[in-house]
């Protein structure tokens, strides 16, 4: 017998609407790539995005096709989002800062039709406008007076002009939840990149579960700056949480240093951002510097990568923002597990609290996840017992676009398969989960394995380091030792045997560091995080003392 409710499809559409009849007035202010601070309602969004709507449809997008886009956190790209998804095509958010090369691969794989982008990328788009054989109109994403007199990308067409040519006569079309929505590619440390395409379905399942209270907890008395890319897995779903619950959104272009940050976070009011920790670097840096506190701002959601807990107590001690420790992937649109506390944590001190703040958190609703032994043996939720984290839900991959790599999903007894995060983790009593670190990164020393995670935390934790990554080096007994990589902070003096010593008493004596080297920069990749393979490369014949 079937329920008697109405069946209506869960479309991103529908968000907008939502946000248009009850949440009209809300603001939407960027800055601008042009320079200045932009501002505008939802209900200007709304209007927009169908008059965009109207004009991919007027370019000859068809639902299912593609339109990819090289841009800034902007209005102009949270237009996008709910005009291409909201006619049926696919958002295609492409990373502007992959290599040239891969920005190509991407959007011949992706068989983009049209890409949008931001007056920043009119060099990148240039130089690889004649590569990509799929693209038939290139879109800058400015007004008239902004278009370059001249340039090598013939008919390039002006985002308002676009936009100016059509009304808003316009109503979203119902369609299958399960049609496409978006698409997002993984960074590829290992091998091509592969697209990840996200469902409505998917999408607004994410969006529920990423607004509620033990989540991302977000209402419409929020104003929500998120530093975190659109091109990075949809800035975490915020743009869509936002025009649910009604809150203020304030997109920061392409102004991510401390000072342009800082001055919107006060400007604005904004009360929760989110973003990797290295962009948090800078901004602590800046009010470090500058001997400034924030006014509004209530917490932070920090992942991508491991939060760093010396990053956590400036945040939260210094500061009084609250940190939100997250964990996700590409692969999960992104969302998997949020760190917030439990009553059974209100007993502990600041500091208790704080080591279960390091961990990455307990699954979301609609997330599921266990941890397996090599065998693929389930593991007990002990905290002691590692293992390669599996996942599943909703949300998460059943397989790449166009079938890349194959199955990735591990059948289970009940037919259901399990996505391999490629994590290593353990999960408390509680289900906290904690990432000891990505398989890849792990430092196998003598058979026994050496999460790089927790060294580099301890690394950061040491006033005078800027950023600290733990990779293996080769040892002739051991076959892996850890090697600390140290970026120190600047006009500090920091000795190798001064660091070493700081490590004595925090942890088991065989995961002592073998050996430091200091370096001016530490390379991160396209989403910020610190690019661990090319560090091996780097240090493949580093000789070290132990060896
Ligand atoms: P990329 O492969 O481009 O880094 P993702 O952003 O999807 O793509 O990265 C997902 C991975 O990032 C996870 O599998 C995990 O290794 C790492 N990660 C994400 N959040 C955290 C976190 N809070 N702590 C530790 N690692 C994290």
């Amino acid at each position: 017998m079937n329920g008697q409710m109405m069946q209506q499809p869960l479309l991103i559409s529908s968000l907008l609407v939502h946000a248009e009849r009850h949440h009209a007035e809300q603001q939407i202010v960027t800055r601008r790539v042009e320079g200045d601070i932009h501002r505008c309602s939802f209900r200007d969004l709304a209007v927009r995005s169908r008059r965009m709507a109207k004009a991919m449809q007027a370019l000859g997008v068809t639902p299912g096709q593609r339109v990819g886009t090289l841009a800034w956190n902007t209005y102009r790209h949270m237009e996008l989002y709910y005009a291409v998804s909201g006619t049926g095509a696919v958002l295609h958010t492409l990373n502007p800062r992959l290599h040239p090369d891969q920005v190509v691969y991407i959007a011949d794989h992706a068989e983009d039709q049209v890409l949008c982008f931001d007056l920043t990328f009119l060099p990148l788009v240039e130089a690889v406008a004649s590569r990509v054989a799929t693209i038939k109109h290139f879109v800058l994403m400015t007004d008239r007076a902004h278009m370059p007199a001249a340039s090598k990308i013939p008919n390039l067409l002006c985002y308002e002009d676009l936009l100016e040519a059509q009304d808003d006569r316009f109503v979203w079309p119902q369609f299958d939840e399960n049609s496409a929505s978006s698409l997002c590619y993984t960074s590829g440390t290992t091998g091509n990149p592969k697209g990840v395409l996200y469902s409505h379905r998917s999408t607004m399942l994410h969006t529920f579960a990423a607004a509620l209270p033990d989540s991302l907890n977000c209402s419409s008395r929020d104003v929500i700056l998120p530093v975190v890319p659109m091109f990075h897995v949809n800035a975490w779903g915020l743009p869509y949480v936002a025009c649910m619950v009604g809150a203020k959104m304030v997109f920061p272009g392409a102004g991510l240093d401390g000072k342009s940050l800082y001055e919107l976070f006060e400007g604005e009011k904004v009360t929760v951002s989110a973003g990797v920790p290295t962009v948090w670097q800078g901004l602590l840096g800046y009010t470090e510097a500058n001997g400034l506190k924030f006014s509004t701002m209530r917490r932070t959601v920090i992942g991508g990568s491991a939060c760093p807990p010396a990053m956590m107590k400036t945040f939260q001690e210094t500061y009084g923002v609250h940190v939100l420790h997250a964990w996700g992937m590409t692969e999960m649109s992104p969302l998997g597990t949020v760190c917030t506390l439990k009553p059974v944590h209100d007993a502990l001190d600041a500091a208790g609290q704080r080591a279960i703040q390091a961990k990455q958190g307990r699954a979301v609703f609609g997330v599921d996840m266990k941890i397996v032994d090599a065998a693929g043996h389930e593991l007990p939720w002990d905290g002691k017992a590692t293992g390669e984290l599996l996942v599943r839900g909703p949300w998460i991959v059943n397989q790449y676009f166009k079938a890349e790599g194959g199955d990735p999903l591990i059948p289970d007894a009940d037919g259901r398969g399990w996505f391999p995060t490629g994590d290593v983790s353990m999960i408390d009593p509680d289900g906290f989960m904690q990432i000891t670190d990505r398989s890849k990164d792990v430092i196998k020393s003598g058979g026994e394995w050496i999460g790089s995670i927790d060294l580099e935390n301890i690394a950061m934790a040491h006033p005078k380091v800027a950023m600290a990554a733990c990779i293996a080096a080769f040892h002739p007994k051991w076959d892996e030792r850890p090697l600390l990589v140290v970026m120190k902070k600047p006009g500090t003096d920091l000795t190798r045997d001064e660091l070493l010593a700081f490590y004595e008493g925090k942890i088991a004596k065989w995961w002592m560091p073998d050996d430091v080297v200091f370096v001016d920069a530490i390379p991160l990749g396209a989403t910020g995080k610190m690019q661990k393979n090319k560090l091996r490369d780097a240090f493949k014949s580093h000789k070290l003392p132990t060896a």
